[in-house]
Parts: structure tokens; sequence; C-alpha cells
């Protein structure tokens, strides 16, 4: 059965990503702001094994670490990056929000997995292309063997954004023009507006047509589809909220499993 199972405070993704590979979110009952208690809470849900943790100082980039078998996790702990790809085994990479959509990825034969902070400043400076470059120097010529997922975040109906968008051309199909209503129809978004109407931004569009460009197969993209906005009973939303507070979304590439271990 594929789907989201909410266990201790962690919902995680089942059935969905290849063998070997957990991921997931915390719930509100769980902040990014404290890292150690959601390291915790992740590695008590479900009996997740890691050694390792990698969590970054997002900064709206289109950086991405990567962690080899060799890496030393520890030399990139905070570093200055907004995505994370894992070869190394039992390290979770990790990645905060509060209506910016973590995509998480996994290989079903390269053996890499990882996890992006896309919100309209990682988009617009290519992050995705990036995610393409990185693979590329470890021989993935592109993404079609790879699964993703888009997490919770800030969805199309709830994504206000000014006029200045409409000055980022490969945002144009994705911003959207709808009429004027009151601001009771709006409560809670209340940022701009631009002549007889309101525009909003696609953010999850954006990341699928850019996947699919890098040749990702759409049945290999799915979309988790949680609002941040819509479903702040279940994550943090800056918008809705204006919180310091951050969903924690990790992946984690298990142990090779004992049998791949002749000295057994
Ligand atoms: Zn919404």
């Amino acid at each position: 059965m594929a789907g989201l199972f909410l266990q201790n405070n962690v919902y995680l993704i089942k059935g969905i990503l290849p063998k070997g590979i957990t991921a997931g979110f915390t719930d509100r009952n769980i902040s990014g702001r404290d890292i150690p208690r959601a390291v915790e809470t992740i590695k008590a849900a479900g009996g997740i094994f890691f050694n390792e943790c990698l969590y970054l100082n997002q900064v709206h980039g289109s950086d991405i670490v990567f962690v080899g078998r060799q890496t030393v996790v520890q030399e990139y702990l905070n570093a200055s990056a907004d995505g994370i790809v894992l070869e190394k085994p039992a390290v979770a990479g990790i990645i905060r929000t509060a209506d910016c959509i973590p995509l998480f990825f996994a290989g079903r034969s390269s053996s890499l997995a990882g996890i992006l902070h896309i919100g309209w400043k990682p988009a617009e400076q290519g992050i995705i292309d990036k995610l393409s470059e990185v693979l590329k120097t470890r021989g993935v010529e592109d993404f079609s063997d790879f699964v993703f997922i888009l997490g919770p975040g800030l969805r199309k109906e709830c994504f206000e954004v000014k006029s200045d968008f409409l000055k980022i051309e490969p945002f144009l199909p994705f911003v959207h023009l709808r009429p004027q209503k009151s601001a009771a129809q709006y409560s809670g978004h209340t940022e701009f507006s631009v002549e007889k109407g309101r525009l909003f931004f696609d953010l999850a569009g954006f990341i699928k047509v850019k996947l699919m460009q890098n040749n990702a197969n759409p049945q290999n993209i799915l979309d988790l589809g949680i609002c941040s906005f819509c479903s702040n009973e279940k994550v943090f939303s800056f918008r809705k909220e204006k919180t310091e507070d951050r969903t924690v979304s990790f992946i984690i590439k298990k142990t090779a499993p004992p049998d791949n271990n002749n000295t057994a």
C-alpha cells in the first residue's frame, strides 16, 4: 500500500520510492528550530537507522551538496546550499520548509537519492537543472531513472505573488490571474493585487515541467498535493502563521542488506 503514514509525529512516505529509501516529514509537534529533537523523533519513527544527518543553511539559492561514500558529513553541516544528493548510505538528508516545497528523489538503479528545497528563488535560479548537472557528474544522464515526490508546500490556489513575477519569463506559464474577490474571501491571503485581479504562482506545476524537461517520466513524479496553507494542521506555513517553525523533511538511503556482505 502506498501513501503517507503518520507515526510518532512523522509522516512516512511508503510504497513510492525505490526499495532501500526512507523518506518523510515531521508533523506540527516537531519543528526545524530544534534539530536534535527532530532527528531523535525521525530515528524513533519506524526504527529508521542512520549514523549521520546533514542539514543546511538554506539560502534560497541553487547550490547542492553531494555526499559521496567517503564524504565527511560533519564538514558540510550548515553549508550554505539548498539541496543534498546522497551516495553515502545511513545519512539523513534534511530540508526545512514552511511553504517552500521539499522535493524528494531517488534513482531506481543509480543508488543516488536526495532532497531539494524549492521556493520560487531556487526555482528561478535553476536548482532543478543544477541537480541534473550534479547527477551527470555521477554518470547519470538524465532523470529517467528517478522517482520524484513533491512534499508539502504552498500550492497554486494559495501562492499569491506580486506583478514582478510577470517579469520572470520561465514562470509565465505558471502565473495565473484570478478575479478580484473580497478581502473576506481571501482571508489570510492579504498580499498584493494587480489591476482587476490577483496573481497566483503554480510552483508545483513549474517543478513538474522542469523535471520532465530533464526527461523524468511523468508516471514517476508524485505530488503529495499537500498545501501548507490549506493543510496547516499538518505542517507549518509561514504565509499563514508568520512562524519561525519549520517542517523537517528527510530522506535516507539504508545501508546495504546483510546478504550483500559475505563476512556474515
Ligand atoms: Zn492552499
